[in-house]
């Protein structure tokens, strides 16, 4: 071929890519899940909501403690089953993420969710004794799988999947795009997002980061910051949504699962970057427990992962910190 035809081609190539980048529309299905709401906006000619809802319910049947069928309820019921791939494969995440933060995520951590009012039972006595008997059934390193089965140290012990599942929830609705050829496309649950490719503008998505004011609505969105993604998942963990008040005392859903309390110190909210939204999600409710100092210290030592923290100095002021590598994404 000579040069100029093969430039010829070239910008037929490249002139057909644009045209149908620019005719394929931009669908948006939303809907509810894990209690809360999930948007995914993706460029297709296809309407792809019922695989996306498919996908959706696998997650719920496989890791949601509030689904009485689901293959975690029955782990929780000490019924013996042999848990679905799924299952397992969250399972070795979580536990390889409780390893590496030293325990302080950890999905052993249900009694104690659900002593304090946030979990699948309801809420029990919280005094030191409670909290102290509770605690010997809280571990991951008293649960494994053995043989494909969860094997237990103590039967009291239960799972919740609920800081890792809207994340793995987010990568399962983004490989079900992948695989229908979806190139360009955003998938956010409750707040965790994956993005891929640009939006309807041609541009990489942009998603907020939330300011932490208390609200229990979710009605008060103003935003700290304006973060852009592409290829890349993001989580926010966060004590301004989920939480209750006991007399003065601020009583998060974020628990550390050595002390047995929920932590209640001056990180107000952790976002993470990372390269898949579960292990975003599952580090996001890590750092609320490991506070600014420490998740940053793991930040270094890890290059995957960026972050960005809001917390309050002793004036009630809101500082901001984050890695070196987060201004990237600005
Ligand atoms: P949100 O996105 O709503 O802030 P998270 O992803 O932070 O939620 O998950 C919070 C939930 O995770 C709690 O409601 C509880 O069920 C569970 N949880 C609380 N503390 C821990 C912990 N230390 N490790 C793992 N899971 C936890
Ligand atoms: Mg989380």
């Amino acid at each position: 071929m000579k040069t100029w035809q093969i430039i010829f081609l070239i910008f037929l190539i490249a002139g057909s890519i644009y045209v149908i980048n620019r005719s394929t529309p931009y669908k948006s299905n939303s809907g509810k899940i894990f209690g809360t709401y999930y948007n995914i906006i993706y460029q297709s000619d296809k309407e792809l909501h019922d695989a996306i809802k498919a996908t959706l319910a696998q997650v719920d049947g496989s890791l949601s403690t509030f689904n009485k069928q689901s293959v975690i309820s029955a782990i929780n019921n000490n019924k013996d089953i042999t848990p679905d791939e799924m299952f397992t494969r969250v399972f070795t995440l979580a536990q390889d993420i409780s390893q590496k933060t030293d325990g302080a995520f950890d999905i052993t951590v249900a009694p104690l969710v659900n002593a304090w009012g946030f979990g699948f039972k309801n809420g029990l006595p919280t005094d030191s004794a409670a909290i102290d008997s509770l605690r010997q059934y809280v571990g991951y390193a008293t649960v494994a799988l053995q043989n494909g089965k969860i094997a237990k140290q103590h039967p009291q012990t239960m799972l919740d999947c609920s800081a890792i599942a809207k994340g793995f929830g987010c990568d399962m609705v983004a490989r079900t795009l992948e695989k229908a050829g979806v190139a360009n496309y955003m998938v956010e649950i409750g707040g965790e997002i994956v993005a891929k490719g640009q939006n309807d503008k041609g541009k990489s998505w942009a998603v907020g980061i939330n300011k932490p004011i208390d609200d229990r609505t979710g009605e008060n969105k103003s935003l700290q910051e304006i973060v852009r993604i592409s290829g890349k998942s993001m989580a926010t963990s966060g004590n301004y949504r989920n939480f209750r008040y006991e007399g003065s005392r601020k009583v998060s859903h974020t628990i550390n699962p050595k002390s047995g309390y929920p932590v209640n110190h001056s990180l107000l909210s952790a976002t993470v970057i990372a390269d898949d939204c579960a292990t975003a999600d599952a580090l996001a409710t890590a750092f609320m427990v490991m506070g600014v100092d420490k998740a940053m210290e793991f930040c270094n030592s890890d290059a995957s992962i960026d972050a960005y923290f809001i917390y309050s100095d002793n004036e009630g002021n809101l500082l901001t910190s984050e890695t070196d590598g987060f201004k990237n994404y600005r």
